[in-house]
C-alpha cells in the first residue's frame, strides 16, 4: 500500500552507499560498500512505487516481499522490517551483499525499466540485518518441540546451512559434516572478504550451533566417514556438497609451474585473511605479489581472482576473456570495481599456449615454445572475434589467424568454471542417480534424490549457481523432509 513516505523515486535520485576509494580498498580485504546512515536507509526505500504486481519479488529467487520491508524501512519500522525479511530469507545481509541483483530483483525494477535508476533493494536488504545483529533482535533458534528424528546434512555451504535453519525451527535434531575447518562453504573460502566479510558468515554459523545444530567438521565424507555409516546414523541425509572440480585447458604446458586453479588461489588467500598458515602462500606459489597476473575467464570466480591478486600487490593483473564485454557471464558491476582498481580486461582473447623455462636449464633459462615447461614466462594469447551464435544463442569466439602474441606472466590463474566431482564413484554409492553432466538427480521442488531418503540441494544439482539459489533449495528440502518424516512416523504408529 501506497503512502506519502512512497513514490519518492521522480524526486529522489538512485544513490548506492558510498564506496571506499579505490586505491584506499585495493589495500585491504575489507568490503567495499560503506553501510547507508539511518535517514539515507528510509529515503532510498521512499523511492519504491509499491506495485500491485512487483517484479522485483518474482525474479527475486526467494520470493522476498520487498515492497512490504522497503516501505517499512521508509516508515522507520526496522525491527518489522527484519521480521519480514527474515521469514523468506534465511541470510538476508549475505544476499544483500552479493546476489547479481542487476540480474535479479533490481533488475527487474519497474522503476529501472521506466529510466528513473532501480530501487537499491540489496543494500537495503543488507542494511536491514545489519541494524537487526546490532539491536540484537537475530536470536538463535529455539524449537517449541524437540523432535526425535534425525537429519545429517553433507556440506556447510549456505544450501546445507539454510536446511539446517529450518529443519531445526521444526524442532529435529540436525548434524552437518563438512570436510573443511570452517562451516559456510564458498561464502568462507571462494568468495573474498571484499565482498563478504568473514565474521558475517561466522556469526550465522555460531548462531546455528547456539539454536543446536552440531557441525562436525574436518570430516570428508567417503574419506573419514562413509556415506552409508552417515546413511545409517540418520533418519534422512542431505546432499549439499557443491561443485569442485575446475575446467581445464587443453593447450601446450597446460600443467606448467605458476599455473593454479581459481579455487586454491581464493582458498589460500581466504585463509591467509583468517590468519592461517598457508605453506602455498608461504612460498609464493598462491600469492601474486610482485608477479605480473593472468586471469583466464571472464565469469564472477576471475573477477574475485583479479581483485584478490591487486590486493595482495601484484606488478600488473589482466584478465583475459574469449568474448567481450556485453557477452560475458560475470556481473558488470564487478568488471567496474575491477576496473576501479587497476585491473586491464583483455577482451576476446584466449590462452593458445604456455611458454617458458625449459626443465633442467634453469640457469641458461630461454623463453621457449616447447613441452616440459617448469615455470611459466609467458602466456600465448590468441585473438578471437564473434561469429554466427551457437545453439545457446550467443555468438561464437572465432580465432583470428596470425594475430597471436606472447603476454608475459609468472602467476596465471584459470577461473573457467566448476564441474561437479563424480560422487556415486567417490562415495561407493550404487543407486545415486545422477545427470549426464554428472550432477544429482534430484527432484526440482522436494529435492529427493533417487535414494530413499536422501535429498540433494545447491551446485552439486544445479551445476555452479548461486548462494541465493542454494538458499531456496535448502529450505525446500527442509520442508520435503518434514513431510517424509513427519509422514513415514504417521505410518509406522498406525
Ligand atoms: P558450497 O558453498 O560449495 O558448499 C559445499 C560444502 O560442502 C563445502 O563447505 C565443502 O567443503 C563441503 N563438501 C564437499 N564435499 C564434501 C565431502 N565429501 N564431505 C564433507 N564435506 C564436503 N554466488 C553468489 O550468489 N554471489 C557471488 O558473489 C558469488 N561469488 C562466487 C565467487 C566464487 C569464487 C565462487 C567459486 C562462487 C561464487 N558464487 C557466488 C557461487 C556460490 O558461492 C555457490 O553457488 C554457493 O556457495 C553454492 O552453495 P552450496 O551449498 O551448494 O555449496
Ligand atoms: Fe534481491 Fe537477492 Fe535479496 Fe532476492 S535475495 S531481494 S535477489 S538481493
Ligand atoms: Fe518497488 Fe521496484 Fe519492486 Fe516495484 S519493482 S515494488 S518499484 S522495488
Amino acid at each position: 500500500m501506497a503512502t506519502q513516505k512512497m513514490l519518492k523515486f521522480v524526486s529522489t535520485e538512485r544513490e548506492m552507499p558510498a564506496k571506499r576509494d579505490a586505491a584506499e580498498r585495493s589495500e585491504d580485504f575489507h568490503e567495499i560498500y560503506q553501510e547507508y546512515a539511518a535517514a539515507k536507509a528510509a529515503e532510498q526505500a521512499g523511492r519504491c512505487s509499491q506495485c500491485g504486481v512487483p517484479y522485483c519479488q518474482s525474479h527475486c529467487p526467494l520470493h522476498n516481499n520487498i515492497p512490504d520491508w522497503l516501505r517499512l524501512t521508509a516508515e522507520g519500522r526496522l525491527e518489522e522490517a527484519y521480521h519480514v525479511s527474515q521469514s523468506t530469507n534465511t541470510f538476508p545481509e549475505i544476499c544483500g551483499r552479493i546476489c547479481p541483483q542487476d540480474r535479479l530483483c533490481e533488475g527487474n525494477c519497474v522503476i529501472e525499466q521506466s529510466g528513473h535508476g532501480t530501487v537499491t533493494i540489496g543494500a537495503i536488504e543488507k542494511y536491514i540485518t545489519d541494524t537487526a545483529w546490532e539491536e540484537g533482535w537475530v536470536k538463535a533458534v529455539s524449537p517449541r518441540h524437540e523432535r526425535t528424528e534425525s537429519i545429517g546434512i553433507i556440506g556447510a555451504g549456505p544450501g546445507g546451512l539454510a536446511a539446517a535453519d529450518s529443519l531445526r525451527r521444526k524442532g529435529f535434531q540436525v548434524t552437518i559434516y563438512d570436510r573443511y575447518d570452517r562451516a559456510g562453504g564458498l561464502m568462507t573460502y571462494g568468495i573474498p572478504g571484499f565482498k563478504l566479510e568473514k565474521d558475517i558468515v561466522l556469526r550465522r554459523n555460531k548462531l546455528l550451533e547456539d539454536g543446536g545444530v552440531e557441525f562436525v567438521l574436518n570430516c570428508n565424507v567417503g574419506e573419514d566417514i562413509s556415506f552409508d555409516a552417515i546413511r545409517g546414523k540418520h533418519d534422512a541425509v542431505l546432499i549439499a556438497t557443491g561443485v569442485y572440480k575446475t575446467r581445464d585447458l587443453d593447450i601446450d604446458n597446460a600443467e606448467a609451474g605458476g599455473v593454479v586453479r581459481a579455487i586454491d588461489y581464493l582458498t589460500a588467500s581466504n585463509k591467509v585473511d583468517f590468519g592461517d598458515d598457508v605453506p602455498d602462500f608461504a612460498d609464493g606459489e598462491l600469492d601474486a605479489n610482485g608477479k605480473r597476473v593472468v586471469v583466464i575467464g571472464g565469469g564472477d570466480t576471475a573477477m574475485d581472482c583479479v581483485r584478490t591478486a591487486i590486493r595482495q600487490g601484484a606488478q600488473s593483473v589482466k584478465c583475459l576473456y574469449r568474448r567481450d564485454r556485453t557477452n560475458m557471464p560475470g556481473s558488470q558491476r564487478e568488471v567496474q570495481n575491477a576496473e576501479e582498481e587497476g585491473v586491464e580486461f583483455v577482451w576476446l582473447s584466449a590462452p593458445g599456449a604456455f611458454t617458458g623455462h625449459v626443465t633442467g636449464v634453469a640457469a641458461e633459462a630461454q623463453e621457449r615454445d616447447v613441452d616440459d615447461v617448469a615455470q611459466i614466462a609467458s602466456v600465448r594469447i590468441q585473438k578471437m572475434r564473434l561469429g554466427a551464435p551457437d545453439v545457446s544463442g550467443r555468438q561464437s569466439p572465432e580465432l583470428i589467424e596470425g594475430a597471436d602474441y606472447d603476454e608475459p606472466a609468472e602467476l596465471v590463474i584459470k577461473a573457467l568454471g566448476f564441474e561437479p566431482e563424480d560422487l556415486p564413484k567417490l562415495w561407493g554409492t550404487d543407486g545415486l542417480d545422477v545427470t549426464r553432466w554428472g550432477t544429482i538427480k534430484a527432484d526440482f521442488s522436494t529435492h529427493r534424490t533417487s535414494l530413499p531418503g536422501v535429498y540433494a540441494v545447491g551446485d552439486i544439482v544445479r551445476g555452479a549457481s548461486l548462494v541465493v539459489w542454494a538458499i531456496r533449495d535448502g529450505r525446500e528440502a527442509a520442508d520435503a523432509i518434514e513431510t517424509f518424516l513427519t509422514g513415514e512416523a504417521r505410518v509406522a504408529a498406525e
